[in-house]
């Protein structure tokens, strides 16, 4: 049976990737050693990390002003060494969005003040609060933004601006590289990779290299310096090797389907699929505002909890695997990154077509 698999994160590679990974596991260019068991010092690395880089700047089209970094922890570290680097006890604007913006923001806490712009949690964070009415700080020292709410399934359909010298900052985890958008805009990126880039146990952060000279050297720990990895090409320490191959891999992938443009069109073809049919069904309905859904994490529900498990059974049993919903909102959630073909999105539509019929 051919398996689809909707995990939030980790997430499914393409096929082709792993594929690739497989053919060269144990023996990479000829080396007679596997990527994971080379030098991160020796030849045949640098290379590795150098063509990820680039696949980067090319894909986001970064101009020389950043820096492109690798660093392990994950997205939550970020959470904390952004504050740790940038806040100095001053205010940072927070959009809460979700579970993951509202984390963000307890870490920024710890080291200055985190104000609250604008919150959909009393509503369970099922849209984006209108920008209009955000309150923000002026003279803030950035603004933090989540652009696609992973659990929640929102995602900011136009991506917002701050005012003039504030820096923009993103948590992008789970849309980064599914959508075009203007990179220049933003003193930083940052994304965990295991949903669409590779797997977990690297972050990958776009920072305005200036930004980095906020830190204060002096207070914060080396390894926790964004100016460590720019001075070491993210190689202070051993680096997580195989993670940074993985993510050439899927970016050369991204390349070959057409780059960001490309890989957009699908994405909305796939999302656009699945929402259509959650419209028309009377049994299946999205519990998100329409206007705010994301294309990444499609969350829905059935008439009930006993349903929702049923549901999820079953289709693990029919080969659509992991449609849980997150454990802090319930429900199904369908995770259609970059890597799921539109015949899964179309395969999962078809069973729940049959689960509708069934249990209706
Ligand atoms: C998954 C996720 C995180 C957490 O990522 P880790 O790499 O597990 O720390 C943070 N933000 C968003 C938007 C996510 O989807």
């Amino acid at each position: 049976m051919k398996i689809y698999n909707f995990a939030a994160g980790p997430a499914m590679l393409p096929a082709e990737v792993m594929a690739k990974a497989q053919a060269e596991f144990t023996n990479f260019q000829g080396s007679g050693s596997g990527v994971m068991e080379l030098s991160h010092r020796g030849k045949f690395f640098q290379p590795v990390i150098d063509h990820a880089t680039q696949n980067v700047r090319d894909l986001l089209n970064l101009s020389d002003e950043y820096s492109v970094l690798f660093i392990q922890g994950g997205a939550s570290m970020q959470f904390a060494m952004i504050p740790m680097n940038f806040l100095n006890g001053a205010t940072a604007d927070f959009v809460d969005t979700g579970v993951w913006s509202n984390k963000a923001a307890k870490e920024a806490a710890m080291f200055g003040s985190a104000n609250i712009v604008a919150s959909s949690r009393e509503s369970k964070y099922d849209h984006i609060p209108a920008q209009s009415q955000w309150k923000l700080t002026p003279g803030a020292s950035y603004m933090h933004i989540t652009s696609n709410n992973t659990v929640a399934g929102t995602q900011y359909q136009t991506l917002p601006e701050a005012p003039a010298g504030v820096p923009l900052i993103a948590d992008m985890s789970s849309d980064i590289m599914s959508r075009k958008f203007d990179a220049s805009k933003f003193s930083m990126i940052y994304a965990g990779a295991q949903k669409n880039l590779g797997p977990s146990g690297v972050a990958l952060v776009v920072l305005k290299t200036k930004l980095a000279e906020r830190t204060d050297n002096s207070k914060v720990p080396t390894m926790l310096r964004y100016s460590t990895y720019i001075e070491n090409g993210s190689m202070f320490n051993t680096p997580p090797t195989f993670a940074i191959y993985i993510l050439g891999l899927v970016t050369d992938w991204l390349k070959a389907q057409g780059g960001i443009a490309a890989i957009e069109e699908i994405n909305n073809a796939k999302a656009a699929k699945l929402y259509n049919f959650l419209e028309e069904s009377s049994f299946f309905r999205s519990t998100v505002a329409k206007a705010d859904r994301s294309r990444m994490n499609v969350v829905f529900r059935t008439p009930s909890d006993e349903l929702d498990a049923k549901f999820v059974a079953e289709a693990r049993e029919n080969g659509l695997t992991d449609l849980k919903g997150h454990r802090l909102v319930g429900g199904c959630r369908a995770s259609i990154y970059n890597a799921m073909p539109m015949e899964g999105v179309e395969a999962l539509i078809d069973f729940m077509k049959k689960f509708e019929v069934a249990n209706k």
